[in-house]
């Protein structure tokens, strides 16, 4: 503790990810994509100008949110970048959720958004999940600053469709519904078409997951123009360069190849499915997943001594340091190849 601190920075309990480990293990702990972005990526860092980085970089990265309009059929003024959606989501939290009445969010969803609330004093309430650890859709139409969740929600993986969003769009149009879509690509159902009826809706996304890229740091937002004035006045302050030159580079490049982003969603689609099947036989219950990572608590096994035991034999996956998650653990899908290592080991302690 530091004399130095803001009371906000005094309180902060600080968001902690998944380990990054120095050795090598078979890394299924922070929901990354098990196969590399598409090869025009790769061209795209090696052929770009070493030179043109001697220039600040385009402040409206009009080439990147003209080539993600372009992809989700929206207008680009409708698109707004940021440095991973993380980012995209804390000027989100300051631009739109600084109300007197609380924001609303479930209790188990991605728990960097308590975060921001603590960083941007910002008072929130807590929504249950339902009987089938699903987010209530329902209660978080109840009067509010405003509404954040996942959709499908981390780390439960499932994912409602666009006509119960639309619903609770209805009932909710004074306030702001951002709608995290960070795994939406594994078997979701977008939001996006629903932005152009709903001027309070703010669609967020990320380049981290389903294209392969959390090490370039690219997220967007999909919304009314009244919403992306709202993230760039906010950003102007701190920020007017958003993305830097090299990483609109490579986001565009990796938005041009369809066949790839398609070919390694199946294939992780499918890893999943198999592991899921896997892993109900071993003895866990596995919850329902349109994401890349799987949610399982075993009937009868300690899941701290799982995760211990999977450590030892090399592989990483996430157990939460929460209450309401204690007996389960959240498998990243990885390749065939690691999935396969993860049952053997399992099929070891489970012995
Ligand atoms: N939203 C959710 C639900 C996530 O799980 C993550 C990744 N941990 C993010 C947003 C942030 O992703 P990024 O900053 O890499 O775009």
């Amino acid at each position: 503790m530091s004399k130095f601190w803001s009371p906000e920075v005094r309180e902060l309990t600080p968001y902690v990810p998944g380990e990054q480990p120095r050795q090598r293990l078979v890394k299924l702990n922070t929901n990354e994509n098990p196969y590399p972005p598409a090869p025009g990526v790769e061209r795209a860092l090696r052929e770009f100008p070493a030179a043109h980085l001697r220039r600040y970089p385009d402040p409206e990265s009009w080439a990147l949110r003209e080539a993600l309009a372009r992809e989700h059929g929206v207008d680009v003024d409708q698109v707004f970048v940021g440095n991973g959606s993380d980012e995209v989501l804390a000027l989100a939290f300051q631009a739109f959720f600084r109300q007197s009445r609380p924001l609303l969010m479930p209790a188990i969803s991605y728990s960097f958004y308590p975060v921001y609330c603590r960083l941007y004093d910002i008072s929130y309430r807590t929504l249950a999940l339902d009987d089938h650890w699903q987010v209530p859709l329902d209660a978080l139409s109840a009067d509010s600053g405003g509404v954040v969740f996942a959709n499908p929600n981390a780390p439960t993986g499932h994912g409602h469709p666009r006509s119960a969003i639309a619903r609770l769009l209805e009932q909710v149009s004074e306030r702001v519904v951002l709608v995290d879509e960070a795994y939406v690509d594994f078997g979701g159902e977008s939001a996006v078409p629903l932005i152009d009826i709903h001027p309070n809706l703010l669609v967020v996304g990320t380049f981290s997951k389903s294209r392969s890229l959390a090490g370039l740091r690219l997220g967007y937002a999909f919304g009314s123009r009244e919403l992306i004035e709202g993230l760039e006045r906010v950003k102007d302050s701190f920020n007017s360069y958003p993305i830097d030159s090299l990483a609109s580079a490579a986001g565009i490049a990796a938005l041009a190849d369809r066949g790839h982003f398609e070919a390694c969603r199946e294939r992780v689609i499918a890893t999943r499915e198999r592991t899921r099947r896997r892993l109900d036989e071993l003895g866990f219950e596995v919850l329902p997943s349109q994401t890349n990572f799987l949610l399982a608590r075993h009937h009868d096994l300690d899941a701290g001594e799982l995760f211990g035991g999977l450590r030892e034999r090399g592989i990483l996956v996430r157990h939460f340091n929460s209450e309401a998650l204690r007996d389960f653990l959240r498998i990243s899908i990885g390749t065939d190849d690691e999935m396969d290592s993860l049952i053997e080991a399992l099929e070891a302690i489970c012995r």
